[in-house]
């Protein structure tokens, strides 16, 4: 389970916001994995840069090798936006190792399913932006697209759920829920949704695509072999956007729903099953400075987590909750106990605390972003911080803002949790996930947990 940008302050915000949903002043409160048995720490580093971006990481954590920031699926030797289609660059992963020894697998998601984490599950490619011929029709070397990937390599993963319809469906075709045609749909002409129907269909297997909730809620998960939900034409909307018809307009699953499904799914397999939930918008929503909307995906991700649990059996199931890299929000000034996580800062007095410029501030404010203010800076007296629109203060004008290079936390539970237990590289990660299911490089050599 990966929150993507879910930094050590984004948990204890998160933590705090969901006591005081709860009428409590939240930070005595505790998040899903909060009770997991064993932590450590992620070193998330790229290859090649201190700060990395969810390509690189998400490739650490996925195949247990370290690569270049923007590269997914393939080694440090090839170089970003450099076509190299070799397989002797490609790594293999969990996913592929799990699938190996007969166990099921999926990818559930919030950000588009081409995006960085997810495909890198997957895809093999010396560009993250190449999730669809949009964008590698100019390309020299022959590189396939990500969503291409996914669809004919990938023939058997059984649970894909996410956004990025528009790297499935040729340009001229309608999207179905905005009734127009996509810019960035596939200039191949094909359409991968239909390709990915008709190879289930050739193969016998109990199936079906959806793409919005009514559809999702229609399904009955326990009957199918294979399931596909793209609910969005890009990433899926917001969690406080969900039920906004501004934003949203077929309406979409939340990320527990979905993982409710995938593990509905994917436990009828006696062999077990490998499974990556991507909480996706924690960092899209950090990028833009919007700490509301950061909080409120976190939480969630945290409600996913919960569902996961109560769903699978510590003795047979490893389950990891961490995050790809950090963000730059801090948790800072001297708010009393209790005082409104997303609110101004006021004291134990209950007085509002002022900075050196006389002006209030938040509890949370970041180091990058666009939320920096050029001149004199505002006067947020009056202002409702809490609104989910509202863009909170940086120190450096960024947009958008940049990931943060510290370490994260790991949390586990189940077969082997206790290997995760100092400070790791994150490339390690995925090392003892394989253990502990005795799959790839472990098979011959570890305990089995199945019952
Ligand atoms: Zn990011």
């Amino acid at each position: 389970m990966l929150g993507d940008g879910m930094s050590m302050t984004t948990v204890t915000s998160a933590r705090i916001l969901k006591g005081q949903l709860n009428g409590k002043t939240g930070e005595e409160t505790i998040l899903s994995w909060e009770t997991f048995p064993n932590l450590a720490l992620s070193k998330t580093y790229n290859q090649d840069y201190t700060t990395p971006d969810s390509a690189g990481t998400g490739t650490a954590f996925m195949s247990g090798v370290k690569t270049n920031k923007g590269v997914i699926g393939v080694d440090a030797s090839v170089h970003r936006g450099h076509c190299n289609p070799s397989p002797a660059h490609e790594l293999s992963t969990i996913l592929d190792w799990s699938l190996a020894e007969g166990k099921s697998v999926g990818i559930v998601t919030t950000a588009r399913i081409t995006h960085a984490t997810p495909s890198s599950a997957y895809a093999h490619v010396a560009d993250r932006g190449w999730e669809g011929d949009h964008y590698t029709q100019h390309v020299v070397g022959g590189c396939k697209d990500i969503a291409l990937q996914l669809v004919e390599d990938n023939p058997n993963i059984q649970v894909l759920m996410g956004g990025g319809r528009r790297f499935f469906l040729p340009y001229t075709a309608q999207d179905p829920e905005s009734g127009s045609n996509t810019h960035y749909g596939r200039r191949d002409g094909r359409d991968l949704i239909k390709e990915w129907e008709n190879d289930k269909t050739a193969r016998n297997m109990s199936h079906k695509y959806v793409w919005n909730s009514k559809q999702f809620h229609q399904t009955n998960f326990s009957q199918l072999d294979y399931f596909l939900g793209l609910f969005d034409s890009s990433s899926m909307a917001y969690e406080l956007d969900r039920f906004d018809t501004h934003y949203e307009v077929a309406g979409e699953p939340s990320l527990a729903e979905m993982t409710e499904a995938a593990i509905t799914i994917l436990q009828k397999n006696p062999k077990g099953f490998f499974l990556l939930v991507e909480g996706g918008k924690i960092d899209l929503a950090h990028h833009g400075n919007h700490a509301v909307k950061a909080l409120h995906e976190t939480l969630a991700f945290n409600d996913a987590v919960a569902k996961m649990d109560s769903m699978t059996n510590d003795r047979d199931t490893l389950a990891v909750v961490t995050a790809d890299h950090s963000h730059t929000m801090v948790l800072a000034g001297y708010p009393a106990r209790g005082n409104d996580i997303l609110g101004l800062i006021k004291n134990s007095a209950g007085k509002l605390e002022l900075a050196k410029d006389h002006k209030p501030l938040t509890s949370l404010i970041y180091g990058t972003g666009p939320g920096a203010w050029s001149g004199i800076r505002p006067d947020l007296t009056g202002v409702n911080t809490d609104d989910k629109e509202y863009v909170s203060e940086s120190a450096i004008p960024l947009n958008p803002s940049t990931h943060a290079g510290e370490d994260v936390v790991i949390y586990a539970k189940g077969p082997m949790s206790h290997l995760f237990h100092t400070t790791h590289e994150q490339n390690y990660i995925p090392h003892v996930l394989a253990f502990a299911s005795c799959v790839g490089e472990y098979k011959n050599s570890c305990v089995d947990h199945m019952p």
